[in-house]
């Protein structure tokens, strides 16, 4: 489709009249909608990347929410399950998933405002080491200006100066590529991007918040920590011992880390299998959430949990198509 035609179509879906036959249509059976985000920026600067958020954004998006749903923390949908709205209108639940430090800076100091309850998964080997994912310091070291990216044997990257959803295309891409290999050489090749392109001095443009800053969160009375795993690799693709290990771990540093009880659970870039199902049972998660860009409906997998992943590039008029499944 032309970026006209494009245009076009989003004015037409994005008129009233055909907003709400759509969120009719989207709502029939009573499902949920659960958000997953990643973190937050300053609205001004910051990494170019789909998972920082800027805080006007979001706020918009809360907005857009309060409108037609009530935002409600996982828990409470979980005690009375879908289909059943509290107060005749749909539910949302908000996700976060990672732990990076945007959540500190941005999000926790708009929590008791907004008075909106949200669920934070966390990836806990970066919180220990201090050290970003690859991805985050891919993205970090990328996210800003021209770049080149040229790996042997993969293919060539070029990022263009200009920020925004055509950008993130490229990176994505690469990212995509990365994902795909074996852990060890995306290490050493996130490694080399990082070298190439250094960022600022400082702390990096994505990474972790630190152990004190994670407990500061968790000790909002609007947030609950999830787990998200240690090592933040696809679970499906690692042994299954590994990656119950990788489960199990994670759960137990953040207990220690927050005190509190962990009971939901998010799959690395929702990767999941019917064997990880049955062990995020046994081992007590009340829920594992997924992706798939679908609506919580009755009768859904609780170890596999539908969710909209929503990005930096989904400002208020695409927000609201992606809510109602456009
Ligand atoms: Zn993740």
């Amino acid at each position: 489709m032309t970026a006209a035609l494009k245009r076009t179509a989003r004015a037409v879906l994005g008129a009233r009249p055909v907003q709400s036959l759509l969120s009719a249509a989207a709502h029939r059976g009573d499902p949920v909608t659960v958000l997953c985000y990643h973190t937050l920026s300053a609205d001004d600067g910051g990494p170019d990347a789909w998972t920082a958020l800027r805080v006007s954004d979001f706020r918009s998006h809360l907005a857009i929410l309060r409108e037609s749903y009530n935002i409600v923390s996982l828990d409470e949908v979980f005690a009375a399950g879908p289909g059943r709205p509290s107060g005749g209108r749909p539910r949302a639940v908000l996700t976060f998933d990672d732990g990076e430090a945007g959540l500190h800076r941005h999000l926790l100091p708009l929590l008791t405002a907004e008075r909106v309850p949200v669920l934070v998964y966390i990836a806990t080997a970066q919180i220990e080491t201090g050290r970003p994912y690859w991805f985050d310091r891919v993205m970090g070291a990328l996210g800003e200006g021209a770049r080149e990216v040229a790996l042997p044997h993969l293919g060539h990257w070029s990022l263009t100066a200009a920020p925004g959803a055509a950008r993130w295309v490229v990176l994505g891409d690469l990212l995509e590529t990365l994902k795909r290999m074996h852990p060890i050489d995306r290490e050493e090749l996130a490694d080399r991007i990082a070298a190439d392109n250094p960022p600022p001095p400082g702390r990096p443009p994505l990474g972790p918040m630190t152990a004190e800053e994670l407990a500061e969160l968790a000790a909002n009375p609007w947030v609950t920590i999830g787990a998200h795993s240690d090592c933040h690799n696809l679970l499906d693709q690692l042994p299954e011992d590994e990656a119950v290990a990788s489960m199990d771990r994670s759960r137990r540093l953040l207990r220690d880390w927050t005190g509190q009880e962990v009971a939901h659970f998010a799959w690395p870039n929702g990767n999941h299998s019917a064997a990880l199902r049955k062990a995020a049972a046994r081992m007590g998660f009340r829920t594992a959430a997924a992706l798939d860009n679908r609506l919580w409906r009755r009768g859904a997998d609780l170890y596999a949990l539908p969710r909209l992943a929503i990005g930096r590039y989904d400002d208020a008029a695409r927000f609201r198509l992606r809510l109602v499944g456009v």
